[in-house]
């Protein structure tokens, strides 16, 4: 459990760090706690590790040109009590406070579990439902990608080498909009087993993402469908919870098996869609 020797350097800007990771096979390090664990077990062993968590551009939470700024270094416990995120997007102050234990929400990072993308992390599902932009910056600027884009594949996101997330833009739900995050939760990790994203704008429209239940998270696009610009009645959230998962290749694991975790997904979907009616 002790890691491969690395280089440390500690980053005071967002260029010095692309600057130190640029060419290297170093790794950015945030909270670490996803990233120390895997070196302990020498799943991944840079040669050198660049610290941003002391980078003051990729702190704060703040509210412009009609979006929501999340710095990516922003911790689950700074975010969960936000005025701005509990006011706004009060699923994602919620879905932050159920990440982990205390030490995990104090120290682990939005753009560290965006950017580790584990199939069970919950930001995937609440950014996707958010239809947030991830900003990025490397060696060739800065763009912004989509999160529907952003996952794609099994801890794979579609960033290019050396890029740094940077901050997550959430454009400001209208006032009436309502959402919810529900989630399964394993109960010695506190991953999700199922977690499902639901916003439901004022005109009907609703986003509904899923973590836990594939290898990356997804928006649930047919589901969608069955209630975008109709009533939520009860017949409406039945027909949605038996559109979801299509085309979806389910995961089975020693917590579930792909027919539990389907069941899952469509009971938490409906609790999700009964909350933002
Ligand atoms: P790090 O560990 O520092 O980095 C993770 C990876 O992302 C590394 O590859 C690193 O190079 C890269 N990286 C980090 N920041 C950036 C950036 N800005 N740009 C580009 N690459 C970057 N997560 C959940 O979602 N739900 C849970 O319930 C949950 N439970 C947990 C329980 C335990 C006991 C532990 C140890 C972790 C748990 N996690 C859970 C994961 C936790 O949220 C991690 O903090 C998170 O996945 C990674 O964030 P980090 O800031 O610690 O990143």
């Amino acid at each position: 459990m002790i890691p491969a020797a690395f280089e440390f350097q500690k980053a005071r800007s967002i260029d010095e760090a692309v600057a130190a990771i640029s060419g290297t096979d170093g790794k950015i390090l945030a909270g670490g706690h996803s990233l120390i664990p895997a070196l302990k077990l020498r799943l991944s062993h840079p040669t050198k590790l660049v610290d941003i968590s002391g980078i003051p551009h990729l702190k704060g939470i703040q509210e412009k040109n009609g979006e929501i700024i999340i710095g990516s270094a922003c911790t689950h416990a700074e975010i969960s009590s936000h005025q701005l995120i509990r006011e706004k997007l009060p699923f994602m102050a919620r879905g932050a406070s159920l990440i982990g234990d205390p030490q995990v929400r104090n120290y682990g990072t939005i753009g560290g579990s965006l950017a580790h993308a584990d199939p069970a992390a919950d930001w995937p599902a609440m950014v996707l439902a958010a239809e947030a932009d991830i900003e990025v910056q490397g060696p060739q600027g800065k763009r912004k990608i989509k999160a529907k884009d952003f996952f794609t594949g099994f801890f794979s996101i579609a960033l290019h080498e050396h890029e740094l997330i940077t901050a997550i833009h959430i454009p400001i739900p209208p006032p009436g909009t309502k959402t919810s995050y529900q989630k399964f939760i394993q109960p010695a990790s506190r991953f999700a087993i199922v977690g499902c994203a639901v916003m439901r704008f004022p005109d009907g429209r609703t986003t509904i993402a899923f973590t836990g239940v594939s290898d990356h998270a997804f928006r649930d696009y047919p589901a969608e469908q069955f209630v975008s610009g109709k009533e939520l009645t009860p017949s409406a959230i039945h027909a949605a919870a038996e559109a979801a998962m299509v085309d979806i290749r389910i995961a089975g694991d020693s917590y579930a098996s792909p027919v539990y975790r389907n069941h899952l997904a469509k009971v938490y979907l409906k609790k999700a869609l009964q909350e933002v009616s």
